[in-house]
C-alpha cells in the first residue's frame, strides 16, 4: 500500500512559533515584573483519527489537539519514532479509545510528556458489543491455531467509532474532559458537543438510507472492525481474513475463510488500508471473487473528517453489495 502524507499532526511549526512567543514574552514580563503565566492552549492527544477528528471539533481552537497514530498504521500497535514522540511533548490530556485497543497511547505520551499526563478512555461508556465467534476466527467447527489468543478477555470488540450513534455516546465523556481543562469555555464546549452530535445523527440517518440499497448483507472483513458497523446497519460477517490484525492467517485458516465464502455465495470480500492485504487475496483468488477496500481508520485524503471516512465506506458498501 502506498504511504499517504499524514494529515494529522499538523500543528509542528505553528508550536514551535508559539514556543518562542511564549518564551519572548515570560522574558518580557519578567522583566517588568509582570506575571510569568505563558498563554499557552493545553493540549490534547487522541489515539486513532477517527476519534481525534471528532474531539479537535468539540475542542474549537481553545486546545491544541494532536493524533497520535500516523494515518495508514494498524490501530493494533504503535512504537513512535522520536520526533513523533517529541511533538506530544506538552500533552496534558490523552483520549483513548480503550477496551484493550490502544494501551500503547499511555505509554507513549508519559514517556513524551510525563507520568501525570491522564488518559481518558471512552470504550467503557459506549455499550461494548463482543465480537461474534466468526470475527474471532472461529469459522464453523474449526479456528485458526492463534485465534483464541488474540482477542481474549471475554471478546470485547473495541472498534465502537464504527457506529455513529456509539460514537454520539462518547461526545460527554469528551465534552466534561476537555471543561475541566478549560472551565471558561465550558459553555462553548457542551454547545460544540451538542453539535457535533447533531452531526453523528444526520450521518447516522445517511447511513442508514444508504443502508436500504444493500441487498446483499453477507461480509468477510479483514479483520473485527466493523462489527459494530454491522451491527448497526444490518450486515452479516461470516468470516474475517486475519482474526489478528498484523499476523499473517495460517493456510489452513485461509481455507477456512475459502470455504465460507464459498457457502456464503453473495457475501463480498474486503481489505483494509493499513493492514497487508495478500491473505485476502489469496483467499479472492481461491474463491473467484473480487475485493474491495473498506476503510476502519481514514485520515488520508477524501477520508479527513470522520463523516467524510464513514460515507467513503458506504460508497464501497454501495459498490460491493448492490
Ligand atoms: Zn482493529
Amino acid at each position: 500500500m502506498s504511504h499517504r502524507q499524514p494529515i494529522c499532526l499538523t500543528s509542528g511549526p505553528r508550536r514551535s512559533w508559539r514556543r518562542w512567543a511564549a518564551l519572548w514574552l515570560a522574558l518580557f514580563t519578567s522583566a517588568c515584573g509582570g506575571s510569568s503565566t505563558t498563554p499557552t492552549r493545553p493540549t490534547v492527544a487522541v489515539s486513532i483519527f477517527p476519534v481525534f477528528d471528532v474531539v479537535r471539533r468539540i475542542a474549537g481552537d481553545r486546545f491544541e489537539v494532536l493524533c497520535v497514530l500516523p494515518p495508514g498504521r494498524t490501530e493494533h500497535s504503535y512504537e513512535p519514532t522520536p520526533r513523533e514522540l517529541a511533538a506530544l511533548a506538552e500533552t496534558d490530556l490523552a483520549f483513548a479509545v480503550g477496551l484493550e485497543l490502544d494501551g500503547w497511547l499511555t505509554r507513549v505520551v508519559r514517556s513524551a510528556a510525563g507520568d501525570d499526563v491522564r488518559t481518558v478512555e471512552l470504550g467503557p461508556s459506549i455499550e461494548p458489543r463482543r465480537f461474534t465467534p466468526a470475527e474471532l476466527g472461529i469459522i464453523g467447527e474449526s479456528h485458526d491455531e492463534h485465534g483464541h489468543d488474540g482477542h481474549h478477555h471475554g471478546a470485547i470488540d473495541p472498534h465502537f467509532w464504527m457506529d455513529p450513534l456509539r460514537m454520539e455516546r462518547a461526545i460527554d465523556p469528551i465534552v466534561e474532559a476537555l471543561v475541566a481543562l478549560d472551565p471558561e469555555d465550558a459553555a462553548g464546549l457542551r454547545a460544540r458537543g451538542e453539535a457535533e452530535k447533531a452531526s453523528l445523527r444526520e450521518l447516522h440517518a445517511a447511513i442508514e438510507g444508504a443502508s436500504q440499497r444493500w441487498r446483499r448483507r453477507d461480509v468477510v472483513t479483514f479483520h473485527g472492525s466493523f462489527g459494530y458497523f454491522a451491527d448497526r446497519y444490518r450486515l452479516r460477517v461470516v468470516a474475517v481474513v486475519e482474526p489478528l490484525p498484523g499476523r499473517e492467517p495460517t493456510p489452513r485458516y485461509v481455507e477456512e475463510v475459502v470455504r465460507a465464502l464459498r457457502a456464503a455465495e453473495s457475501a463480498a470480500l474486503f481489505y483494509e488500508p493499513q493492514l497487508d492485504p495478500r491473505p485476502a487475496r489469496i483467499v479472492a483468488r481461491e474463491a473467484g471473487r473480487t475485493i474491495h477496500e473498506l476503510d476502519p481508520l481514514g485520515g488520508t485524503e477524501g477520508r479527513d473528517s470522520y463523516e467524510a471516512l464513514l460515507l467513503h465506506d458506504v460508497a464501497v458498501l454501495d459498490e460491493a453489495l448492490r
